[in-house]
């Protein structure tokens, strides 16, 4: 018999182990440390070798009893030990499954009676099955991982039998202590593999998704290694050739800054802070405001101006070419243009472009004075600085200064600030791309002053020539030569703009259009205009000069031609859409005064003064305002009272005065105008002036006023289509005013056919285009009495 068989009832001693099996044809090594297990081994190794291993119910008791442990346990041949410092290392090799039938000592170590129960052999094709497929599955999940002693995998596949796959399977099993215990104590090889094809599924299973997980971490951490690795060669690469994408922006910068033609020292600044942008973190937040900076640095026009071509011919002819009428205007212009010439000569003035200047050279140099248009809205004085630039060869860039209250608007924010920015003369220089743009202004008179600094001061800078060769933006820092910059200011009135910048305006008025100048820009310009802007081919649309009369009577009030150019559109509009409804092959259309109502609705202003009738109570005064000339109309009423006068209509502090003293001349004069004397005791007198909401001020419609008030008191209407004009002092003289030109255009504009004028401003009569003058009949007068004898529509009897 084999020394190592077991014979049945044989004692043997017992060593419990805490949580491990070592099944039969396996090897482990094992240490034991626990003295009953010691003395067990050593009491084994001097006898047959063999001893039974069994596990413990629970790995945690220290010191079991019989009753801790399994009773199905395996007989193990101890191959090799070694002593250690009181512990053992053993090798031991599983011999066979016994049951512990018995303990028969407990002290110095447990000696068992055991029994063999070896499992009964099956040769069947479903556990010949079973062992093929965990074959597979070992080797499986040993490809995805599984560790494993490698020779004991060898020996496994080059052939073994179903029994000792399933004990060394049982051994290598990811599995619970209990599980495995549960798998030795099966006794059906078949179930046994069976239940080992269960483990090992889910055990490959798993190793599947962890092997899916690594991957994928793999490639992600794969991807980011290799494209750090690419980008530090690259930078290699860059640094070695000289060029990384900061430094080719360096270069590009330095590069423009070359080729900018900015003056010494501007370019000695950008150098210094394209150094610091050199030396800055791209991430530096700071580095995108220098940049920024030197952008705008270089894209300004240091150098670049368009040939100054001052040929008063062609201007001429542009300014003709372009614009009806206002002929005095454009003279004026080209006395401008002319005087600009002669002293450009004289200056001599260095045009090389990009070559570095004297700044003394420079200082008043240009015209000491600086255009200013000034006019209602819509009269052309856009379109005749573009014309200006136009013919000058210049470019054109226009600013509006309307509702500027702050400084910087001006001059710029410091560049300290959070998305700060040059001023408007400074963007509106690079929004032109020259140095010597005319420059247009508008709304110098809209610029207001409040605690952010006086815009007017540092808009008097820009403009002032004696100053505006090294004008300073906050923002940019260093001085910009304005000193070839052709401004052109525009403003509604005067009377707002501060004295210091007024007195550097050369003034050109603009007093609006007559009817027929109207006409004539409309017919000639506008329609042309807009004809084209619609996409309408000529000769389709017949505008019949009546129907523009009537466009511009019916539908516009107006000094300049802005509505009239937005009605002439709207026509334009509904031909086109009719044109794209009908499909047809150019229908030719006739637009007579009936079928405009078709094309713009019904009148915007339906009555017409002269076609109203004489009333009591109810002169016609003339008045002058921001949108040119106007007619107004002023109401007296008398009723019962004890003496009160009344003003209402948003009358300014001048005009009640002036009405407060027409009303003291009239009671004054009781006894001209057949007064009882003491008539004012028992009335109430109100003066009005209707017109919308709209401030009205000035003392030029004293003489109106008294005409209303006489005619109120003595019950005798005024003269509907006589309008009147002129300040009355209380002794009843008339005295001059001003802004006749454009009161007697909008007179004339409103049907009025007679006016009268205080006798000094006969002078102004010359401006009044002559067209007007014939159909106008006009009375020069000093004193009221003339006024009343004209007005009146009969005398005071
Ligand atoms: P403003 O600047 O005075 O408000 P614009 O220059 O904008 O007025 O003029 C409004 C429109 O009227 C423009 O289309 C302009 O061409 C046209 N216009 C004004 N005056 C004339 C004129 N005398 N001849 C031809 N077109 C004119």
């Amino acid at each position: 018999m084999n020394e190592l068989e077991i014979t049945n009832g044989q004692l043997l001693p017992v060593v419990p182990i805490r949580d491990g099996i070592v099944f039969p044809g396996t090897e482990m090594i094992l240490t034991f440390g626990r003295q009953r297990s010691v003395s067990a081994i050593e009491a084994a190794q001097s006898s047959g070798k063999k001893v039974v291993l069994v596990m413990q119910r629970n790995p945690n008791v220290n010191d079991p009893t019989p009753s801790d442990l399994y009773s199905i346990a395996t007989v193990g041949e101890i191959v090799q030990m070694m002593k250690n410092e009181g512990e053992i290392n053993a090798l031991v090799r599983g011999v066979s499954k016994v049951q512990i039938q018995s303990f028969e000592s407990v002290e110095p170590f447990f000696i068992a009676r055991v029994f063999d129960t070896p499992d009964a052999s099956d040769e069947s094709n479903e556990t010949k099955a079973l062992f093929n497929h965990l074959t597979n599955s070992l080797r499986t999940a040993v490809k995805l991982g599984k560790t494993m002693d490698f020779l004991t995998f060898m020996n496994i596949m080059s052939g073994v039998t179903p029994l000792v796959l399933s004990y060394h399977v049982a051994g290598v099993l990811d599995i619970k202590p209990e599980e495995r215990q549960d798998l030795l104590e099966t006794s059906s090889i078949k179930d046994r593999l069976e239940k080992e094809i269960t483990f090992l599924s889910k055990e490959t299973k798993i190793l599947e998704l962890e092997r899916k997980i690594e991957n994928k971490t793999q490639e992600k951490f794969d991807k980011n290694v290799r494209e750090q690795v690419l980008r530090e060669r690259m930078k290699t690469i860059e640094k070695e050739l000289g060029e990384n994408d900061e430094n080719k922006d360096i270069k590009e910068l330095a590069d423009k800054i070359k080729k900018s033609g900015m003056p010494a020292d501007v370019r000695t600044k950008a150098e210094k802070e394209l150094s610091r942008l050199a030396q800055m973190s791209p991430y530096n937040p700071e580095a995108s405001y220098v940049r920024t900076y030197l952008d705008m640095l270089v894209e300004l026009p240091w150098g670049i101006a368009s040939v100054n071509n001052v040929n008063i011919k062609d201007a001429e002819d542009v300014l003709n070419k372009d614009h009806y009428g206002l002929k005095k205007i454009k003279e004026r212009i080209l006395e401008y243009l002319a005087v600009m010439k002669l002293r450009s000569r004289i200056d001599e003035k260095p045009e090389e472009v990009g070559k570095e200047k004297d700044v003394e050279k420079h200082k008043g140099k240009a015209s000491p004075t600086i255009l200013c248009f000034v006019g209602p809205p819509g009269v052309g004085k856009t379109s005749i600085g573009k014309s200006i630039a136009r013919s000058l060869g210049r470019k054109f860039v226009k600013m509006s200064l309307g509702g500027i209250r702050d400084e910087a608007e001006i001059r710029g924010h410091r560049r300290t600030y959070v998305g700060a920015l040059p001023g408007r003369i400074i963007q509106g220089i690079k929004q032109a791309g020259t140095k010597n743009p005319v420059f247009m202004l508008d709304e110098i008179d809209k610029v207001g002053t409040d605690f952010r600094g006086d815009p007017s001061s540092a808009l008097l800078e820009a403009l002032d020539p004696e100053q505006n060769y090294a004008f300073s933006d906050h923002y940019l820092e260093v001085p910009f030569d304005l000193s070839d910059v052709f401004f052109i200011t525009t403003c509604n009135v005067l009377d707002t703009i501060p004295p210091a910048l007024r007195d550097r305006l050369e003034v050109i008025r603009f007093a609006g259009y007559t009817e027929d100048e109207k006409f004539h820009i409309a017919k000639d310009y506008l329609y042309e205009k807009q004809r084209e802007v619609h996409g309408i081919p000529k000769d389709v649309v017949n505008l019949t000069d009546e129907a523009i009369y009537d466009i511009i009577r019916r539908y516009t009030r107006e000094a300049g031609v802005r509505s009239l150019e937005r009605e002439i559109a709207t026509v334009f509009r509904k031909v086109a859409k009719k044109i794209a409804d009908e499909n047809d092959k150019s229908p030719k259309l006739t637009i007579a005064p009936k079928s405009l109502h078709d094309y713009l609705g019904p009148y915007t202003f339906s009555s017409y003064l002269a076609e109203k009738k004489d009333e009591v109570g109810m002169s016609t005064g003339m008045a002058w305002t921001e949108a040119g000339g106007e007619i107004l109309f002023i109401e007296a009423v008398v009723m019962p009272g004890r003496g009160g006068l009344t003003l209402t209509g948003q009358l300014g502090d001048v005009m009640k005065e002036s009405a407060q003293a027409a009303m003291s001349y009239v009671r004054s004069q009781w006894k001209e105008f057949k007064l009882p004397e003491k008539f004012y005791q028992k009335i109430d007198v109100h003066v009005h002036v209707p017109e919308g909401a709209v401030p009205k001020d000035g003392p030029s419609a004293g003489a109106a006023i008294a005409t209303a008030l006489v005619s109120a008191l003595t019950r005798i209407p005024v003269k509907r289509t006589l309008s009147m004009t002129g300040e009355m002092t209380l002794r009843g003289r008339v005295l001059e005013i001003g802004g006749v030109k454009e009161k007697v255009i909008a007179a004339h504009r409103a049907g009025i056919k007679t006016i009268i004028l205080p006798k000094n401003n006969k002078k102004d009569m010359e401006d009044i285009p002559e067209s007007i003058q014939k159909e106008l009949t006009f009375h020069f007068v000093e004193h009221i009495d003339e006024v009343l004898k004209l007005a009146l529509s009969k005398l005071i009897a």
